[in-house]
């Protein structure tokens, strides 16, 4: 199907422009193994490109492997003791004694393991959006995806959440030396908390967070928790509860980022699509489907102002697989088959062999009244922002100075955890993703072999797949 008779743009769009698309992907992604049962998977970014492909999609963007991010760069965020500890902590290094103190400081052993590559995985993730930031600021594309960013958890000096080095934040500062005001959107099921955090003093960064609260990782995230000082009321939260369908995200979703978008006017947009707000979750306790999802990508698309679309949560990977892959769809402007193409991870996709699934029967938490009083409170917060701050177009935004902990507070009070460590069989079919021979050969998801040398080269793909649009 040609793309004219696809996605059609939403009438907060007239013109039916083309993005030009750009896409970071590092095909060693897939390998990184976080260990047996833990849910975070990064497979789950190999088989989403692999669908894109198969699908056709690489065709229509600009296909870059990542630059890894460099120590340098990452310490424009992140303290470098940390960084230090993670470009030296190794599994094998573990029982050392100097290494067991800074892994209770940094947070770093139960939902964030330590894996043979850990900190490679973390460049590669950080350099895929800040790449997707130098394309946007560079003005070389419209809309840049790195679907292996979005780890939004990391905090300047600890792991959270399944997340180390946070890119996203990485990200936004490489798009402030452009750019004026930056609208950070996340649309993941776990709070926003480490960007939130990282911008919380600060009028030139606006953070928007759709999310579950209320005893559920990582607890932050109240709706009154509006930023301080330059920065109150340009962080937005918006508390939602179990069961949440696509009519009462979109219901919220809507009006309130149209409203963000009219009263900030941000000169770039950052979405985080983290998949655990999908329907049947591993982790999540949404109700969404894959369109319903994707409708935040459409939307924010349709204001045709420079985007980074990031990836995320997500721990039902034959989801996350069909939802990012749809959402790229979005992006280039196509409409999918439903129907799936043969593909290297097709016997994940049984029985139905198709892109979309239907949200469950579940129980939905939030009734038509909660939603409204959410809606009003956040527009009326909205509207008390100062219209499009003209801030000082040189200065960077400090970043939240978080007093260092002492150890012994540490060791009596235990971090929240995302993830129960209970390891679900159910969901385990997905343990044939430990690093086999096929996988460490990613030749296939390329149809050829890239040009190792790394860096933002465009990589040509060729035509060898079998194109279902
Ligand atoms: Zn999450």
């Amino acid at each position: 199907m040609d793309s004219d008779g696809g996605a059609s743009l939403p009438s907060a769009c007239p013109d039916a422009r083309k993005r030009r698309v750009s896409y970071f992907y590092e095909p060693t992604i897939g390998d990184y193994y976080y260990g047996q049962g833990h849910p975070m998977k990064p497979h789950r970014i190999r088989m989403a490109h692999n669908l894109i492909v198969h699908y056709g999609l690489h065709r229509r963007m600009e296909i870059s492997r990542p630059f890894p991010a460099a120590f340098e760069d990452i310490r424009r965020f992140h303290s470098p003791e940390y960084v230090e500890f993670l470009s030296s902590v190794a599994p094998d290094t573990l029982l050392d004694h100097t290494h067991a103190r800074q892994l209770r400081r940094f947070n770093v052993g139960e939902d964030c393991p330590v894996f043979d590559g850990l900190f490679d995985f973390c460049q590669a993730s950080a350099g895929g959006s800040i790449g997707a930031a130098v394309k946007l600021n560079r003005q070389d594309a419209d809309i840049a995806i790195n679907w292996a960013g979005g780890l939004h958890h990391a905090k300047k000096s600890e792991a959270s959440g399944f997340c180390y080095v946070n890119d996203i934040v990485l990200g936004i500062l490489e798009l402030l030396k452009v750019h004026r005001r930056v609208l950070y959107v996340d649309i993941d099921i776990h709070h926003g908390d480490g960007v939130e955090e990282a911008f919380y003093v600060t009028d030139r960064v606006m953070t928007v967070s759709f999310h579950k609260f209320g005893d559920f990782f990582p607890g932050t995230g109240h709706i009154k928790d509006v930023g301080v000082a330059s920065g109150k009321y340009y962080a937005l939260n918006v508390p939602l509860n179990d069961g949440l369908n696509d009519d009462n995200f979109r219901s919220l979703f809507r009006p309130i980022m149209q409203k963000v978008m009219e009263v900030y006017q941000p000169d770039a947009v950052v979405l985080q699509c983290g998949a655990d707000s999908l329907s049947g979750d591993r982790l999540g306790c949404f109700n969404l489907s894959v369109k319903g999802h994707a409708d935040c990508l459409r939307f924010l698309r349709s204001f045709n102002v420079p985007l980074m679309v990031l990836g995320g949560g997500g721990y039902t990977i034959r989801n996350v697989a069909r939802c990012w892959c749809y959402e790229t769809a979005v992006a280039v402007d196509v409409e999918p088959d439903n129907k799936l193409p043969y593909n290297e991870y097709y016997e994940y996709f049984g029985p139905d062999y198709t892109l979309h699934v239907e949200p469950s029967n579940m129980e939905n938490l939030n009734t038509l009244r909660d939603l409204e009083k959410i809606r009003n409170m956040l527009l009326d917060q909205v509207s008390k922002l100062q219209h499009a701050p003209s801030t000082q177009f040189q200065t960077m935004p400090p970043t939240t100075e978080v007093p260092e902990e002492r150890d012994e507070d540490m060791e009596v009070r235990p971090k929240p955890r995302i993830w129960n460590g209970e390891h679900d069989y159910e969901s385990d079919e997905d343990e044939i993703d430990k690093p086999s021979v096929r996988s460490l050969n990613s030749e296939d998801a390329y149809g050829e072999n890239i040009d190792m040398r790394g860096g933002s080269d465009t990589i040509k793909t060729e035509d060898t797949s079998d194109e279902q649009i």
